[in-house]
């Protein structure tokens, strides 16, 4: 089965989907094919110390019903835990070298980032003490988020 679209410029000639599994027993199982099931299949057929075979279940290679298809495809790094932020800056490092990143091949398309910030807004002191704190936690893993006073906003955002 190949994804159908009316717009072809983004398909791939690639022969990933079958309508029957290849062997018949697999290591690893894994339901659903969309982002999750795509990126546990890819990373763990990737890790050379990983030898066994995966099987990813996809009853819908159009991912029409997928929230993968629905995203808006943000990848942001404003978390309270250290490790969300640093998947976050993982994530954009990996997307941003995507064709690199899965070994170089000509069929893989490059991707385009777009980079503009995320605004959370806090109207009072407890939610402006939790946001500083996780900007804090933030910055230590080294992302680019700032707090700033309402002036600053206004100033350059005046619309
Ligand atoms: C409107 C919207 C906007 C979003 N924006 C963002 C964003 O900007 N940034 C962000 O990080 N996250 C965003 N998200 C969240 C993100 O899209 C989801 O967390 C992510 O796509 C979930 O991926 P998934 O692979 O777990 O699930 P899904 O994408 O839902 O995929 C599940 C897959 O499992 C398959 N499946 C289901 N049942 C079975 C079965 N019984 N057997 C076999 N296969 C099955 C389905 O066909 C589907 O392909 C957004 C979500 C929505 C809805």
């Amino acid at each position: 089965m190949k994804p159908t679209s009316k717009d072809s410029s983004w398909e791939m000639d690639l022969p990933v989907f079958s309508a029957t599994p290849k062997h018949e027993a697999y290591d690893v199982v894994i339901i659903g094919g969309a982002t999750m099931g795509a990126c546990t299949a890819w990373f763990l057929a990737s890790n050379p110390d990983f030898k066994g075979k995966v099987l990813v279940v996809e009853p819908d290679p159009t991912f029409s019903k997928a929230q993968t298809g629905a995203s808006n495809n943000c990848m942001r790094q404003q978390f309270a835990n250290p490790i969300n932020v640093k998947i976050g800056q993982y994530a954009a490092e990996f997307v941003r070298n995507f064709r690199e990143n899965l070994g170089g091949d000509p069929n893989v398309p490059e991707l385009s980032i777009r980079n503009f910030g995320y605004l959370y807004l806090s109207d009072n002191a407890d939610l402006t003490k939790v946001l500083q704190r996780d900007q804090s936690v933030q910055e230590e893993c080294g992302a680019g988020t700032r707090m700033v006073a309402p002036q600053e906003i206004a100033d350059a955002y005046p619309f």
